[in-house]
């Protein structure tokens, strides 16, 4: 358009545009501006199965959002998106993926119809300053999210928003990538780290996997080096986790489940304390265990 008629029609702009700057303006704040202050989690969230199973797992997650405030949405840091650059789910209406094969038609069957936020998505790009932060609406719910928060809130009346992991940047990246989000939780915000610290799918324990609590010793004895670095809060051991020996290596082949802890650990404030819940090893080669900050 030539500057001349581009200026034109400016006057016929105006008040439409300040009406719907002001709209905006007022959804972006009213929607996240009082909230009670929201823990921190990261959530081991094994198999998908947990999705639709009732079992120890999927009752700690209903229980523990029965024990919490009722959040004004959602962030979650799942290991299954991982992307160049970080993105924001920024639609209405994210689909839910499927996102696993060689499991049964019912857990395919699944719909986890919660709203997105696009208010969230942008609170979120503008709480982050390091790096500009880029909305998506390609992505959706992958069952990193949906196989938890579905046992979290089955109503999907909480909007979920997703944050990838930005796959080609170090560990002290997503822990200070976490920090900057801590603005959310005053706003109500449920920030939620979804991973497994040990993961080691190649190894699983096929022979034992039935069996309760089953570990190999390597995963045992990094279970117990994740709880004591983070009862301690010895973060500095747990960004750099590839320094803690061949177990580490073993039980984090690729840190792809292990980033959504970083997240969480980052947000954790001076004088908040870390809980550890379903401390626990399954299939020989992952745990399950989870922390809940603040
Ligand atoms: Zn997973």
């Amino acid at each position: 358009m030539q500057r001349r008629k581009f200026l034109a029609t400016l006057p016929f702009i105006p008040a439409a545009v300040t009406a719907m700057n002001l709209n905006t303006l007022n959804t972006a704040t009213s929607g996240l501006k009082a909230g009670a202050k929201m823990p921190v989690l990261f959530i081991g969230h094994g198999s998908p199965m947990n999705g639709i199973e009732d079992n120890e797992y999927s009752a700690s997650w209903a229980k523990l959002a029965g024990e919490m405030p009722l959040p004004k949405a959602v962030l979650c840091i799942s290991a299954h998106w991982l992307t160049q650059g970080t993105l924001v789910t920024a639609m209405e209406k994210p689909e839910t993926i499927h996102d696993f094969g060689g499991f049964p038609q019912a857990l395919f069957d699944v719909q986890y119809p919660a709203p997105g936020s696009p208010t969230v998505a942008e609170a979120t790009r503008q709480a982050v300053k390091s790096v500009a932060v880029k909305p998506d609406h390609e992505w959706g719910l992958d069952h990193g999210a949906w196989t938890v928060i579905r046992r979290m809130y089955p109503d999907a009346d909480v909007p979920v928003v997703q944050l990838s992991i930005d796959y080609h940047k170090p560990p002290q990246y997503h822990y200070n990538l976490g920090k900057e989000l801590a603005g959310l939780r005053e706003k109500g915000v449920l920030i939620l780290g979804s991973g497994n610290m040990v993961h080691n799918l190649s190894r699983i324990a096929f022979d034992h996997i039935n069996d309760p609590e089953y570990g190999y010793d390597w995963a045992l004895e990094m279970k117990a080096v994740f709880a004591k670095h983070i009862l301690a809060r010895n973060h500095a051991a747990l960004i750099d986790y590839s320094s803690l020996g061949q177990a580490a290596k073993l039980a984090i082949p690729t840190p792809d489940h292990y980033y959504p802890l970083l997240y969480a650990l980052g947000l954790q404030e001076q004088g908040e304390a870390a809980v550890l819940f379903n401390d626990k090893a399954v299939g020989g080669s992952l745990t399950m265990t989870s922390v809940k900050i603040g």
